[in-house]
């Protein structure tokens, strides 16, 4: 279970669950090569409340990683552009 932040660098202790933020990923587990046993497994992440403020976690084919917000705005923001010049 979650006991500290996820970022590396910060690893605050996880005191009070309404801090922060509590990520949630289904990752699919292979046993082994060639093996068609598969287990979902849900992991829990938490980024504590300074780090939730500028960044998050985000599900990619290597694992999970921690990305800035930012990022995200700016690819929305792009998004919302492209749909308005579309319509
Ligand atoms: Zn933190």
């Amino acid at each position: 279970m979650v006991n500290s932040c996820a970022n590396p660098s910060c690893a605050k202790p996880l005191h009070y669950l309404r801090e922060g933020r509590i990520f949630v990923f289904d990752v699919t587990r292979t046993s082994a090569p060639g093996d068609a046993k598969r287990a979902h497994l849900l992991e829990h992440f938490w980024l504590c409340g300074i780090c939730s403020k500028t960044m998050q976690l985000e599900q990619t084919g290597d694992g999970i990683k921690i990305v800035p917000k930012s990022t995200l705005r700016v690819r929305h923001a792009v998004k919302l552009a492209d749909g308005a010049l579309a319509s």
